[in-house]
């Protein structure tokens, strides 16, 4: 079996056996692996027979894929989920989707739909030097919690946290916010902006 997928730079494709153990993925790695924190430095063949849960570390966001394995092993279509996989200078917006394969094998395709440049972000620099705070930031759709209830754009957060006035940054955690969860479980209709999601309330 070939272990490795052949694809435009735009998409990212992983297969996982009924084990969750990657299985194969494609050639274009270390674009995402950067992106999605699963670290660049671990060559192609170092990831294929690992579990997935080595690469999804937050609880939060282990649940939610969790939970969207399940229901795709049920027979349930998954729609395109909309995420943001951001570097220091782009936010990238993504989509998600989970098909099921033969074998009760999954494969889960990313896939770039737009980039856009902004100014640096120091914060989201895996180089910068970090403190032990922490914030919290949402797997999804990269928004910083700046509250127990309020999760806000990093640029934003930012600011409320005072962080451009700081002289060293936070390290950074990952969870799900609640808009990021209902969206992924259907609750929520597709939003085609992340600013539509946070501007609407649930309907
Ligand atoms: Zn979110």
């Amino acid at each position: 079996m070939r272990r490795r997928i052949q694809i435009s730079k735009d998409i990212f494709i992983y297969r996982i056996d009924s084990t969750d153990t990657i299985v194969s993925i494609s050639d274009n790695w270390c674009t995402f692996a950067d992106a999605n924190a699963w670290g660049s430095s671990l060559r192609p063949e170092d990831v294929v027979g690992r579990k997935l849960w080595d690469f999804i570390q937050d609880l939060e966001t282990q649940h939610l894929y969790q939970e969207l394995l399940r229901r795709t092993r049920g027979g349930m279509n998954s729609r395109p989920i909309p995420f943001r996989c951001d570097s220091p200078k782009e936010r990238r917006y993504l989509e998600l989707l989970i098909k099921a394969l033969p074998n009760e094998q999954i494969e889960i395709t990313s896939k770039i739909c737009r980039t856009e440049p902004r100014k640096t972000i120091s914060l989201l620099d895996a180089t910068t030097p970090k403190s032990s705070d922490l914030v919290t930031v949402c797997s999804m759709c990269k928004k910083m919690q700046v509250s127990p209830e309020k999760w806000a754009e990093i640029e934003v957060a930012l600011v409320h946290l005072k962080l451009f006035e700081a002289d060293i940054m936070p390290q950074l955690t990952h969870g799900l916010c609640p808009t990021c969860y209902q969206v992924a479980m259907g609750e929520l209709d597709d939003f085609e902006t992340p600013n539509k999601a946070i501007d609407s309330d649930k309907e």
